[in-house]
């Protein structure tokens, strides 16, 4: 059984080894609070759909399975292909070990340096 100290110590962790933007970058991952346009949508009425290919954009969309930016997915894909993740969820947190989450929170953000969208998440 995960406890909240254990749970807690993990995170400290994770993000003593990110720098202060991937921190803030991965704790809205993380918690499924990043200005994604559908997350958006929610609070200022923005139009909810990826702008390149006119599906919802949420987290999943923008991380896995938007076609726009599968050229730049290449070691997300290998990365889930390894631990056998089908979910974004996963991929940002689930049941990984602490290292797993670490090599994931940096695969997610040079994917979104390389999409120009680590500023605006
Ligand atoms: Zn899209």
């Amino acid at each position: 059984m995960i406890t909240k100290k254990i749970r807690r110590k993990f995170e400290n962790k994770l993000y003593e080894s990110l720098s202060r933007e991937e921190g803030k970058i991965a704790f809205r991952l993380r918690s499924q609070h990043a200005a994604t346009r559908s997350y958006l949508s929610r609070f200022y009425g923005e139009d909810p759909n990826c702008i390149y290919c006119g599906q919802t954009e949420t987290l999943a969309h923008l991380i896995i399975h938007c076609v726009r930016t599968e050229c730049y997915r290449t070691d997300i894909r290998r990365f889930m292909r390894e631990h056998r993740i089908k979910l974004c969820e996963e991929l940002l947190g689930g049941a990984l070990t602490e290292e797993q989450s670490v090599e994931s929170i940096n695969l997610v953000c040079e994917f979104l340096r390389l999409i120009d969208r680590k500023r605006t998440l």
